[in-house]
């Protein structure tokens, strides 16, 4: 049987993608509104989206790990600066 070599590093790869697309775009239009931010009601006038509370936007998964991953990356690069 072969080992599933390729599978794993398909699969990093697509890891790694994800986590940079949530980094590089850490909110995405809202499902539930459309990203309108508003809810479609049948009386005049609409209601503001629940689920992102009108801003239309959503966070994306993982997109909050990945900045604090940046985060902690840059403080390391930072502190190997000072002291060399
Ligand atoms: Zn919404």
């Amino acid at each position: 049987m072969p080992t599933p070599l390729l599978l794993i590093l398909a699969v990093l790869a697509l890891l790694a993608v994800a986590a940079l697309n949530a980094y590089a775009r850490p909110f995405k239009p809202c499902r539930r509104c459309g990203g309108t931010g508003r809810k479609p009601t049948r009386r005049p006038g609409f209601l503001p989206c629940r689920r992102c509370h009108g801003t239309g936007l959503t966070q994306r998964l993982g997109s909050r790990t990945a900045h604090r991953t940046a985060l902690t990356i840059g403080a390391e690069l930072n502190q190997r600066r000072r002291t060399h």
